[in-house]
């Protein structure tokens, strides 16, 4: 026998389950299926990000927040460094596993279902009703897809980074103090990272394009004292959104929509808007009986996030393009006095705009001189206009 919702969700991790207890609270019937025998395991995410922007989907219990952070560091290839102040942005590193435990019986409460160990293997369309086959056959109204890389690597969509990350124990970092590594010829296009958890255990990680980022890091580990407690190999997304959010009765929100910030691949907080606003016009349209209402979703994402990730996707060509002599001179820029005050009280989630305006026109000019590449010179002087 089918079973019958108006929603199935594909994929229990932030946007799934985001989107599953905002639809349930609307009175939706909604099923979430996921492959994994636990929600949240394995942790895959780092959970770096701005509590400010968290609270307005689900606030973190205490025991979820592992760290305050207290400063950025960021590294350039010649070790030259620029500390900046995050002591005013109510960053935290967020015990992702737990969160994601928390979203799921929010959900429950709200009246959705979530199936564990349930790995969906085909969704089509048919007679006004979606057929998902997972352990069983289930039928809806609407099939979201919340199954994150895991649809962008079906889709072939390509800006995919191999990234290897561990967790160590170690004494050579510091709690409250994240930390990022830019060397184009170690990790091109992408960067190594540092983020203590606040129990004297690191999550360490590794990404660049076209490298093997397990031997990355191990190099980068490699005159560090530590001992390494765990070990994830995981693709980050750093594409942009997709061009379409709905296709007929499939939509997609979160990482399988690509709403993941081009620059960093930071993607719990644009993951939970997604969840939040998809429900509300899947809600709409389904009182209404007029799918075609759908389209507001993706025009309420964008009209949010589309000019931030526009901006992030030409930061992200830029510093591809960058060589490490160019690095060198950006991180010298981000440490100067006037620009790390600004920076003190910028905005995380919307840190490609607040760069740029820490900078001003003339810092990106300035910028922009000492390159060498004519196009990343372009690019980056088209930044300031
Ligand atoms: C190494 C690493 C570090 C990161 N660090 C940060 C960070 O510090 N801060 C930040 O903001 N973002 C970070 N991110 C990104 C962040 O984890 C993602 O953007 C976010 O989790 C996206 O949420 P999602 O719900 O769209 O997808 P995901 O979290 O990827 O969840 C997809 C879910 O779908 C399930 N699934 C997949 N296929 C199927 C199927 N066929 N059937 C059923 N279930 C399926 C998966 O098991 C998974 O639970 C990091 C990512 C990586 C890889």
């Amino acid at each position: 026998m089918t079973s019958s919702y108006d929603v199935i969700v594909g994929g229990g991790s932030i946007a799934g389950l985001t989107f599953a207890g905002e639809a349930a609270r609307r009175g939706l019937e909604v099923l979430v299926l996921e492959e994994d025998a636990q929600i949240g395991e394995p942790e895959k995410c780092d959970g770096l990000v701005s509590l400010r922007e968290l609270r307005r989907y689900m606030a973190p219990s205490a025991h979820c927040i592992q760290s305050y952070v207290r400063r950025g560091i960021i590294h350039s290839p010649s070790g030259e460094t620029a500390s900046l102040d995050a002591t005013k942005l109510e960053v935290v590193v967020l015990d992702r596993s737990e969160y994601d435990r928390q979203l799921m019986e929010r959900a429950e409460s709200w009246g959705a279902k979530v199936k564990r160990g349930s790995r969906i293997s085909d969704v089509t369309e048919k007679g006004g009703a979606v057929r998902v086959v997972a352990d069983s056959t289930y039928e809806a109204k609407y099939y979201v897809d919340a199954t994150g890389p895991s649809a962008a690597m079906i889709h072939g969509r390509k800006n995919l980074i191999p990234a290897a990350k561990y967790e160590v124990e170690g004494d050579w970092f510091n709690d409250g103090d994240v930390e990022v590594f830019l060397d184009q010829e170690k990790y091109p296009g992408f960067f190594a990272w540092v983020i203590p958890r606040g129990d004297g255990v690191a999550k360490v990680g590794a990404a660049g394009r076209g490298i093997n980022s397990f031997r990355a890091l191990d190099s980068f580990l490699s005159d560090k004292k530590q001992n390494i407690v765990r070990r994830v190999a995981a693709p980050i997304y750093v594409g942009g959104g997709i061009s379409e959010f709905v296709s007929g009765r499939k939509i997609y929100v979160g990482e399988s929509a690509g709403q993941v910030k081009p620059t960093t691949a930071g993607g719990i907080t644009t993951s939970a808007a997604a969840g939040v606003i998809a429900a509300r016009w899947v809600s709409n349209s389904l009182n209404l009986g007029d799918p075609s209402v759908l389209k507001r979703y993706q025009t309420d994402w964008e009209e949010r996030f589309g000019r931030e990730f526009r901006l992030m996707a030409r930061i992200r060509r830029v510093l591809e393009g960058l060589t490490n002599r160019e690095l060198d001179s950006m991180v010298a820029q981000l440490g100067s006095d006037r620009v790390r005050k600004k920076l003190a009280s910028s905005d995380f989630d919307y840190h490609a705009s607040s760069l740029l305006s820490a900078l001003g026109v003339a810092g990106v000019l300035r910028m922009a001189r000492v390159l060498v590449s004519a196009e990343a010179r372009e690019l980056i002087a088209s930044l300031a206009q």
